[in-house]
């Protein structure tokens, strides 16, 4: 059998090396316009900043030992022209001679990927500008920085490639700023949970420069001439100029013969079969099913793009596992923050239909008496009545992998907000708690899902202010330093003393910094009687996520 694979990285590989396990008589012909096929591009941006010293790390094997142990035709520098899918046969071009020839497939496998969006600025030409994708782009990054006076980067992004190069280039001392068109970094996570990062990012030194438009990359010789300027906005530094806008797949080819597309994406079935039986694509340039129904959100990832270059082969080789759907899933380093999504942001499974019920929490990441202990921030989305697992965020500083990935596991297990409150989970004081992260947003989630909590957000608190009461249950010095605005401070032990305060007739919203006490306060009232919310995320998440309210400070009157 003749099966053809173009495209050698994650996708392209899986299904080459895959190929060969199950088949040894068949003859594999892998494809590959650049020069370098077979490397980590997820390791690109560690190799940029220095903290990988070796690029030849990010190479698993070289086309030679790729040859010599999967006896594989490797084709370097070979470009994919057209697919004449009647004759199944493709057209080649040599990447450095213009040489054009055909070959012919009984099974073809594209993996060719996705490339930046374009960016239509005058000076994206210019020889500072860089994509942050591959390894010429990353030997290239390097060769500029080391033979140019450079002091300051400009990124073009707001995803998380975008905040990988951030890690990379704050690794030269370079000063940073984002460009971005949209009005916050990080569209994939909450507006409030976003606002958290970006937080972490300006703590840093980083310069955000949202909602804007580039009118021009400038590179002048004089240090002050070589900027970036934006349409009726300043003019930012820019020595160099990295393209990290989000990831659009690379379909052009497919298209041009045929396979039908949709959302961007080369369409494929379960088991990555375009509409051509003998043609399949895997991995950026496919859009798939989403693991979680009626989601169409696109989302590269390299774990998915090599488990689909398998999954294909399998299928060809009649020993058919069908794919069980895009998780859309990542964490990414923000400085010494870990930011992770599993799933959809709340907004998002609002904007295709869900009505999801959601908690955040904030906990510690491991036993508070043990050193070093730090909160991280998880958030849980839910289906209501059964509780199903839809999605989740987390921001922290250790152990949010770990999180991340059960909540992962459960989700795609089918489980509910129950089964987390009940999952063993490994306990010592190092790493973790008696009650895990994930048992307490199981605990809080499940309050929720029972009726034994309601919850109200601090963007619904904005427009509730006028008519409610709001009591926070901390002590009256925390809350002289800074409180929600038209509160009144009833700290958590005196509160069965100050009940006269409160009206039954009205609302009576409760927060502590993290909701715990909030959650006491709210247990006590509702007992009594009283319409009780307690503020989701707590003081905290109020006055990070950058409320329209603002926070009032001074002593309790
Ligand atoms: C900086 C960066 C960091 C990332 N970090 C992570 C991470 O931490 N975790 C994660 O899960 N994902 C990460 N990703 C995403 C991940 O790298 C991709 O999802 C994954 O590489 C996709 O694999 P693929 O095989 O579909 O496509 P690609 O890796 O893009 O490979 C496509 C290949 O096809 C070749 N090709 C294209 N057209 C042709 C043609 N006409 N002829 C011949 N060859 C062609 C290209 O040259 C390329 O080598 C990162 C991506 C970037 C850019």
């Amino acid at each position: 059998m003749e099966i053809v694979i173009v495209g050698g990285a994650a996708g392209g590989m899986s299904a080459a090396l895959r190929a060969r396990r199950l088949d040894e008589n068949a003859h594999i012909t892998l494809i590959e316009q650049g020069e370098s096929l077979n490397y980590a591009n997820s390791g690109i941006p560690s190799s940029v900043g220095g903290v990988i010293e070796t690029d030849t790390f990010l190479i698993h094997q070289s086309a030679a030992g790729l040859k010599e142990r999967f006896n594989i035709d490797m084709r370097e520098n070979t470009e994919l022209v057209a697919i004449t899918k009647e004759n199944h046969s493709i057209l080649l071009k040599g990447s450095n001679t213009n040489e054009t020839y055909q070959l012919s497939y009984d099974k073809l496998i594209l993996a060719q990927g996705a490339h930046p969006m374009p960016l239509p600025a005058p000076g994206i030409e210019g020889e500072n500008v860089f994509r942050f994708q591959t390894m010429l782009d990353l030997h290239n990054i390097r060769d500029y920085v080391s033979g140019h006076f450079c002091q300051s980067a400009v990124i073009i992004g707001g995803g998380y490639v975008a905040l990988k190069a951030v890690e990379a280039l704050h690794n030269f001392g370079l000063r940073i700023s984002i460009i971005h068109f949209q009005n916050r970094i990080c569209q994939d996570f909450d507006p409030d949970i976003a606002n958290m990062i970006q937080s972490e990012l300006v703590k840093n030194g980083v310069k955000l420069h949202s909602n804007a438009k580039i009118q021009r990359i400038y590179i002048g010789t004089a240090e002050d001439s070589r900027v970036v300027t934006l349409v009726n906005g300043p003019s930012v530094p820019a020595d160099l100029v990295i393209i990290a806008t989000d990831l659009t797949p690379r379909t052009d080819i497919a298209k041009e013969s045929g396979l039908e597309c949709r959302n961007g994406g080369v369409l494929v079935n379960e088991f990555m079969q375009t509409n051509d039986p003998d043609i399949y694509a895997v991995g950026d340039m496919t859009k798939t099913t989403n693991f979680i129904p009626s989601t169409s959100e696109f989302l590269p990832l390299g774990g998915a793009a090599s488990l689909q270059g398998r999954l294909a082969v399998d299928h060809i080789m009649k020993r058919a596992v069908p794919y069980r759907g895009h998780i859309g899933m990542y964490s990414c380093k923000v400085f010494t923050l870990t930011v992770a999504i599993l799933g959809l942001s709340v907004e998002k499974l609002k904007e295709v239909g869900y009505h999801p019920q959601f908690v955040t929490v904030h906990v510690p990441d491991h036993a508070g008496y043990y050193p070093s202990t730090q909160q991280m921030t998880l958030r849980l989305a839910f289906q209501p009545v059964s509780g199903r697992l839809l999605s989740a965020q987390i921001l922290g500083r250790r152990g949010v992998d770990k999180r991340i990935d059960v909540l992962s596991v459960a989700l795609q297990s089918g489980m509910t907000v129950l089964d987390l409150e009940n999952l063993g989970l490994s306990y010592t004081p190092e790493y973790g708690s008696a009650k895990d992260p994930v048992n307490v947003l199981g605990m809080v989630a499940g309050n929720l899902l029972r009726g034994d909590l309601h919850t109200v957000t601090a963007a619904e608190l904005e427009d509730h202010l006028d008519g409610w009461q709001i009591i926070d249950v901390q002590s009256p010095e925390i809350f002289a330093q800074g409180h929600v605005p038209g509160a009144i401070n009833v700290p958590i032990d005196s509160l069965r003393n100050r009940l006269a305060c409160l009206d039954k007739r009205q609302p009576v919203v409760v927060y502590s910094r993290v909701g715990y006490h909030g959650y006491l306060a709210y247990r006590t009232l509702v007992q009594l009687g009283y319409k009780v919310f307690n503020l989701d995320g707590g003081f905290k998440l109020f006055s990070e996520c950058g409320s329209r309210m603002g926070i009032a400070s001074g002593e309790a009157s």
